[in-house]
């Protein structure tokens, strides 16, 4: 009675081609991979078991004529454990089971794509459709580059993908040198140029365009990166790696953004900073929000008002918001906009000034005062090392003076 559990555990029957096995075990190392059914580890370990000797001629004659205990006596199973193929085909993310094998990659590499988005998009999220190119397995030779029989062992290197070569250096002494087989490109295997797939010459995968569509979420932001497993480019043999997004948000013209906080600046007029004003802002969702701040509570230059819950949602929790906050100029009126006895009824109203009393004697002298000009003032900033009286200093860069001219 022959012994079929290894191949019932991947559904394939005894007389499966080596790429039935492959494929089947594909399928199931995806549907019970420990990452995505953490429970079902067992359930993988048995499949992989399945696989490790179904993909091994050697084994699998062993095992089809003794059975599993046959590879255990005949010692084929030699220190095997399942985290060889976890190291095998998953690039040894499982156990950390790297360093083992061949060092040939197990996964493709992940591909990485920028995504731009407005400030509009990431407030009210959306879905962006994204065309990328990647590389699928080819469907017409199915990842085998050729007809079924054609990939022949390289005749080069017998199959191992390394060229050896022996070097004279001096009597009786060789060396020994190792390289990559140029003929096939160190995978073992070539295909007869007659042979060869006509849709991929050969290359086993082919280039597809991809309509992939992107979901943002509201309060996503940048560089935030957006996974898409398995979606990356396709290789025979090895896992596909990820897709991975990352938002790049765009600059907006009225608003910035700070952690879930917008901000935001705006001008007032004196009047405005004084009196009251209303305000109408339309926010990203194309709402007009309307400030109408009362007279009386006077707007300072430079002062940052806020608005609770009306910046940015919260990812994940959309309906919480951060804050907007304003941050305010004030437009002082122009030099003389109005007359000498209009200034003087103007004061009537306004706080009463202070009184400043003015000294007499020898050492009082009355100056003017001119407007600040950075370029005669030696483009220094105001209030900083221009007032330095080191000497030392004083001669490295022109002389502060007064530009009183
Ligand atoms: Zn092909
Ligand atoms: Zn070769």
């Amino acid at each position: 009675m022959a012994d079929t559990k290894l191949y019932d555990l991947l559904g394939v029957s005894r007389n499966a081609s080596d790429l039935e096995i492959k494929k089947a075990y594909r399928k199931l190392a995806k549907e019970f991979h420990p990452d995505k059914n953490p429970e079902k580890g067992e359930k993988f370990k048995e499949i992989s078991y399945a696989y490790e000797v179904l993909s091994d001629q050697k084994k699998r004659e062993i095992y089809d004529r003794h059975g599993i205990k046959g590879l255990q006596e005949g010692g084929m199973d030699g220190g095997f454990t399942s985290e060889d193929i976890f190291s095998h085909v998953f690039g040894g993310g499982l156990f950390g089971g790297m360093g083992r094998g061949s060092g040939r990659k197990k996964k493709s590499e992940d591909m990485v794509h920028p995504l731009k988005v407005s400030l509009e998009n990431l407030y009210n999220g959306k879905t962006a459709k994204l065309q990328l190119s990647r590389n699928v397995i080819c469907k017409t030779c199915d990842g085998c580059g050729g007809k079924p029989g054609a990939l022949q062992s390289c005749q080069t290197c017998n199959g191992r993908g390394i060229k050896v070569t022996f070097r004279q250096l001096g009597p009786g002494m060789m060396q020994q040198t190792q390289t990559t087989c140029p003929d096939c490109g160190g995978e073992g295997e070539r295909i007869k140029e007659k042979d060869r797939c006509k849709v991929c010459k050969g290359k086993k995968t082919v280039s597809e365009i991809k309509l992939l569509e992107v979901p943002v979420d509201k309060g996503m932001k940048d560089g935030q990166k957006i996974f898409f497993r398995g979606e990356g480019n396709q290789e025979p043999g090895v896992e596909a790696g990820a897709l991975i997004i990352i938002l790049q948000q765009q600059p907006h013209e009225r608003f910035q953004r700070e952690g879930n906080d917008l901000y935001m600046s705006h001008t007032v007029s004196l009047t405005e900073a004084l009196c009251g004003f209303n305000l109408v802002i339309k926010h990203l969702d194309e709402r007009d929000i309307v400030i109408k701040h009362p007279p009386g509570e006077v707007i300072e230059p430079a002062s940052i008002k806020g608005v609770r819950g009306e910046g940015m949602p919260i990812y994940k929790d959309p309906f919480e918001k951060g804050n907007l906050y304003i941050k305010f100029d004030v437009q002082f009126p122009e030099n003389h906009f109005t007359d000498e006895s209009n200034l003087q009824k103007i004061e009537t109203l306004l706080p009463k000034r202070p009184i400043v009393k003015i000294p007499t004697g020898d050492h009082v002298e009355e100056v003017d005062l001119h407007d600040y000009d950075t370029s005669s003032a030696g483009g220094r900033s105001y209030g900083g090392e221009a007032y330095n009286s080191d000497d030392e200093d004083n001669h490295r860069g022109p002389r502060v003076q007064c530009a009183h001219q």
